[in-house]
């Protein structure tokens, strides 16, 4: 039922201020200061040394106060917990998130749990987490849990390029498969609310139109762009696109099938250590299989994520040998009552999603035999 409780209002939401740019965490004393001067920093301890070290200079330079806190690796409710108990104590007037999707949606919860502001600075474009009002919880092994929402989208969204050229492009291309599914899924519930509660606007469509575009356009340029660790005006628009319009666009717009079978693949412990981008691009094409896509729209899009190594088999999700029983509790899951797949206007059960599942994979494999696409060499 996509619309149960006829919401008949349109709404859209977004942070107060985007900034994308290189080396923009220089400036970041800058942005931040509307903030207050005491802040707590979650990082994790690799993304610490490569970002953390010189965003705390900068900081300091702008007589800011911040406490440093270890992430621990997992936005589950312990670490929210344990993080929040430390950012009371030390009396922090926002939270900084510097990170990718796990710490960003870790430092919002902590935000709204103590009630300040947060300031979402991601090290990687891998996911749409850093612009929403919103968190994926897991359990502490790391299975989806569920999505907790917030009064507030995070403040500012600071994202500094140069920083994220320098990341390994798997993570970029982990962002394109997330940044893919917002078109994908928004355009099939226009008449399910959204996450803020209310209809789509115009704005939010025409984002996810926009985020689609460039990704069609500059996304296998970025790629190449992000392997030699360059910020190239490619790299910037679909950074952008990743960041700011897969964000804008899930949240006003809506989440479908692609997400919601990602949410059933977490519970397939092969599939682990896959980014959370790369699990939503196999159920974009089980998504299209739902929706009736013809085959050459489906080749389009099969062929674009094979263009930026996104995982469209199971065989290239390195689930080659995976079992129809495994297969059918993702579909389970996937149609779990408070899934999102419930907001597509269509017939949807378990069957039809483990069918459309083992029709996704066929239909790649299909495209692959045809176009002669070679898995590049390491
Ligand atoms: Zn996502």
């Amino acid at each position: 039922m996509p619309n149960k409780n006829n919401v008949t209002e349109s709404l859209f939401q977004s942070p107060s201020k985007y900034i994308q740019g290189p080396n923009a965490i220089k400036n970041a004393g800058k942005y931040l200061a509307p903030l207050g001067k005491k802040a707590i920093l979650i990082s994790d301890d690799l993304v610490h040394k490569l970002a953390g070290v010189s965003l705390i200079e900068a900081l300091v330079a702008s007589d800011f106060d911040v406490q440093r806190v270890a992430f621990n690796g997992e936005a589950s409710a312990q670490e929210i917990a344990r993080i929040g108990a430390i950012g009371q104590q030390h009396g922090s007037q926002f939270v900084i998130a510097l990170g990718g999707g796990k710490t960003i949606d870790t430092a919002k919860a902590v935000a709204d749990r103590i009630g300040v502001d947060v300031a979402v600075l991601p090290t990687t474009a891998s996911t749409d987490a850093p612009c929403s009002a919103l968190s994926v919880i897991y359990t502490p092994n790391g299975e989806f849990e569920r999505y907790s929402f917030f009064n507030k989208n995070p403040t500012i969204v600071l994202v500094d390029t140069t920083t994220v050229a320098k990341a390994p492009a798997r993570f970029l291309a982990s962002g394109m498969g997330d940044a893919l599914a917002t078109n994908v899924e928004a355009r099939r519930v226009g008449s399910s609310p959204n996450f803020g509660g209310g209809l789509p606007t115009q704005v939010s469509s025409a984002i996810c139109a926009k985020c689609e575009e460039i990704l069609f356009t500059y996304g296998a340029q970025a790629y190449e762009a992000c392997k030699a660790n360059v910020v190239t005006p490619a790299l910037e628009a679909v950074v952008e696109a990743n960041t700011l319009h897969s964000g804008l666009g899930f949240e006003s717009g809506g989440l479908a099938a692609a997400h919601a079978i990602h949410d059933g693949m977490t519970a397939i412990h092969e599939l682990h250590n896959l980014l959370h981008g790369e699990k939503v691009a196999f159920g974009i094409v089980c998504q299209l299989i739902l929706d009736k896509a013809p085959t050459a729209e489906l080749d389009r899009y099969i062929a674009f994520m094979l263009s930026v190594d996104l995982p469209v088999t199971f065989e290239l999700l390195g689930i080659p040998n995976v079992k129809e029983k495994e297969l059918r509790q993702v579909a389970a899951l996937a149609c779990a009552p408070e899934e999102t797949i419930w907001t597509l206007d269509i017939v949807i059960s378990p069957e039809i999603v483990y069918n459309a599942i083992v029709g996704a994979d066929a239909a790649s494999r299909d495209y692959i035999r045809r176009s002669g696409w070679k898995k590049p060499t390491a």
